[in-house]
């Protein structure tokens, strides 16, 4: 029989993004393999980092 699970026994794992540990949440829980990010300021602010960042060898040459 399996256990019930634990409150502390719940998946976390880091945020891409600013690294904070997040609990599993229950809105997760179809999707927590694809969660990467805490919020979605993190996700905003890692989509607009990684849109620069691809975009970076064409404004570098002024910087
Ligand atoms: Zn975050």
């Amino acid at each position: 029989m399996p256990k019930m699970r634990a409150k502390s026994d719940l998946p976390s794992k880091p945020c891409r993004h600013c690294g904070r540990p997040m609990a599993w949440r229950k809105a997760w829980a179809r999707n927590w393999n694809e969660v990467l990010y805490c919020s979605d300021r993190c996700r905003a602010e890692a989509a607009r980092l990684r849109r620069d960042t691809s975009t970076s060898h064409s404004s570098k040459d002024h910087a």
